[in-house]
């Protein structure tokens, strides 16, 4: 027999680990968690990118001013909702369903097929709003 001793690296915002610390490095760049992050969606449409402060002090108004402050980006209202806290219940929004109007929209195909497969990961290990039942207020 043998033993062996690997690695594991931990995302510093969120729960996610893995056995690559490339992969999390890559990760917490873009982490719904990480306060300064930087998102990717954003970056595919060129877009600038609103800050966190900006994210939520729209979030404070309503989840419409949210999603316009952002244009409807659905990685940064995700961030947006996690870090101000509020339970996944309290809004009645679906990051899948709008992931996928995202993507469906997005006119590039191919080459951001990892990107798209990295994002439905991110969603399945962090969030699971599509699990969850959303409650109107
Ligand atoms: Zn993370
Ligand atoms: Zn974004």
């Amino acid at each position: 027999m043998h033993k062996q001793r690997r690695w594991r690296y931990y995302c510093d915002f969120c729960k996610r680990a893995n056995g690559s610390g490339g992969h999390i490095l890559k990760h917490e760049r873009g982490c719904t968690m990480n306060p300064v992050r930087l998102c990717r969606m954003c970056a595919l449409e060129g877009k600038r990118q609103a800050t966190l402060p900006e994210l939520l002090a729209a979030l404070t108004i309503s989840l419409d001013a949210l999603q316009s402050q952002c244009d409807h980006c659905p990685a940064c209202i995700l961030a947006a909702l996690r870090q101000s806290g509020a339970d996944a219940y309290t809004y009645a929004w679906d990051y899948a369903a709008a992931a996928k109007t995202w993507w469906a929209d997005h006119n590039a195909r191919e080459q951001e097929q990892d990107q798209r497969d990295e994002y439905n990961a991110m969603v399945a290990e962090e969030m699971r709003y599509e699990n969850r039942r959303p409650v109107e207020r």
